[in-house]
């Protein structure tokens, strides 16, 4: 039978982009359908926007330490609107250099909704297209908990779009947007209460690094309240909101963030069509080779809620591009041992095996931490200090982790990611000259 399209991708975003423009590398007649926004979460809602946001924020320190610097920066003021205008901007750019990439590639766009028919056909728009492959690449939502008043919460989509800074911010929830929007809200100027249900937050990355970040950010003011979770809100007439927690204490704001998580996009999808199984979470299930259980259908990203971070989208993208139309060229997605950061105030990244998880798999493990205040805060008034850490087996010499929170952390982690995939030994590290005087040497200077 002959088909419209080789691969007909549903949803532009990381996963999606990818493997469209690689398949059209490849040769393929490939179709893409976006309903929303070119680029998907990353670039509309999520990475870009965020990374933005967070410079923003950073320059209510810089402005406090360039003081200790000689400057003076008299009458400095900071207007959110301008914020969003210029991340706005931003955005409307890259949605224009995404639309581009596709259409320049050869890929068919088309900008609407696409609902699955049959195992080989998409409908969009009323018009059926039909495909060899079809590829699920709709990516995730936030989830709101069920809780009464939650209509008067926003999620991370809102927060990116908020007309005024909000004076009191709650943020619920302990992960990576919770930690994140916590220091945006706050490095901007608001009151901001970080609620998170557990002991401590960001659970799943290294034990010591948790603590430190906590440390750093009470010293900042964030007002961090760990064992605490909403039970409902309501609304005030003057438009105040009155969280009722579980303790039963309330607290007001003006504005409730909620970072609880998010689920798989399949709304609208006509999966009811079809047999694509979803797995025990309620994400779509896939072999290695990122098939459903409709052969003929396949599922890349957040879908699929293996590792919600967009160069794991974007590998899975090239993975299912090259296993289809590049086969001599397929090299299934390695899961180990990816670089991730926090782009928290202070920033925190991590790539390899935390402590907690070296000890769990049975390492005998050496541990080396370096705490110390960042060069260029000794002649401010900042009280910040970073941390450094590498684990290390004790029988094979291996670095299994490195991880650290301060200034910069995700570019020096991305570094050391690559000697931890070349399965580089302490021994090498100690052998790396440094380069001074930077914060990195610290990572090949710990005896
Ligand atoms: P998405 O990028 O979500 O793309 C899915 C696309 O499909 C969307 O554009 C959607 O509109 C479209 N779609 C859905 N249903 C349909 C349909 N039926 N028809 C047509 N189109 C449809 N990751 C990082 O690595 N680093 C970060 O710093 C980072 N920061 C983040 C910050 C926030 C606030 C959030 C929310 C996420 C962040 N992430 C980050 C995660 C990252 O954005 C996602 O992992 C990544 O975007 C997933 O890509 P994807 O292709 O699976 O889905
Ligand atoms: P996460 O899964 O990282 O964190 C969710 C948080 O919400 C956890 O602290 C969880 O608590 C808590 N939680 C879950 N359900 C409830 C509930 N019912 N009531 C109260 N608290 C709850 O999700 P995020 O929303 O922060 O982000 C989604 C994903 O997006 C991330 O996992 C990450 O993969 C990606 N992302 C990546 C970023 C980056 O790379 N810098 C930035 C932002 C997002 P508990 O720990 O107890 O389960």
């Amino acid at each position: 039978m002959a088909y419209d399209f080789d691969l007909f991708v549903i949803g532009a975003g990381s996963g999606g982009v990818r493997a469209a423009r690689f398949a059209v590398g490849f040769g393929a007649r490939v179709a893409v359908a976006e309903s929303r926004y070119l680029g998907g979460t990353c670039v509309n809602v999520g990475c870009v926007p965020k990374k933005l946001l967070v410079y923003g924020a950073h320059y209510s320190e810089d402005i406090d330490q360039a003081q200790g610097y000689g400057w003076t920066i008299d009458g400095a003021t900071f207007d959110w609107k301008a914020l969003i205008a210029g991340k706005d901007r931003e955005i409307q750019r890259l949605n224009g250099i995404y639309k581009n990439l596709l259409t320049d590639s050869g890929v068919t766009l088309l900008q609407a909704h696409a609902r699955l028919v049959d195992a080989h056909t998409v409908e969009v728009e009323g018009q059926h297209y039909t495909a060899e492959h079809i590829l699920i690449a709709t990516g995730g939502w936030p989830f709101v908990p069920d809780i009464p008043g939650r209509e008067h919460a926003i999620t991370s989509n809102e927060a990116f779009y908020l007309e005024e800074l909000p004076r009191r911010v709650l943020v619920v929830g302990g992960g990576y947007i919770a930690v994140e929007f916590a220091s945006i809200f706050h490095g901007c100027g608001a009151e901001t209460k970080l609620l998170y249900r557990g002991d401590l937050f960001l659970r799943g990355f290294d034990g010591s690094l948790r603590d430190h970040l906590k440390d750093e950010l009470i010293k900042k003011d964030v007002d961090l309240q760990f064992n605490a979770d909403i039970a409902s809100i309501d609304k005030r007439a003057d438009g105040t909101l009155l969280a009722t927690l579980k303790d039963g204490r309330t607290l007001e704001a003006d504005c409730i963030l909620y970072a609880t998580g998010r689920r798989p996009m399949l709304d609208g999808l006509g999966l009811e069509n079809l047999d694509v199984t979803l797995d025990e979470r309620g994400f779509v299930a896939v072999d290695e080779q990122f098939r459903t259980t409709t052969p003929s259908i396949l599922a890349i990203g957040d879908v699929i809620g293996r590792i919600q971070l967009t160069p794991v989208a974007l590998a899975e993208g090239m993975a299912v591009a090259r296993q289809l139309f590049k086969p001599d060229e397929y090299r299934p997605v390695d899961y180990n041992t990816i670089a991730t950061a926090v782009f928290s105030l202070p920033n925190m990244a991590t790539v390899g095996l935390t402590e907690e998880e070296a000890r769990a798999q049975g390492h005998k493990v050496v541990l080396f931490e370096s705490r110390f205040r960042p060069m260029k805060l000794t002649m401010t008034n900042s009280l910040e200090r970073s941390l450094m850490k590498l684990v290390v087996d004790a029988e094979t010499d291996k670095v299994l982790g490195c991880h650290m929170a301060g200034p910069d952390a995700g570019e020096i982690i991305q570094g050391l990611a690559v000697a931890l995939k070349a399965g580089a030994t302490k021994r090498i590290f100690d052998d790396t000259l440094g380069i001074h005087p930077t914060a990195a040497e610290e990572f090949v200077t710990m005896r």
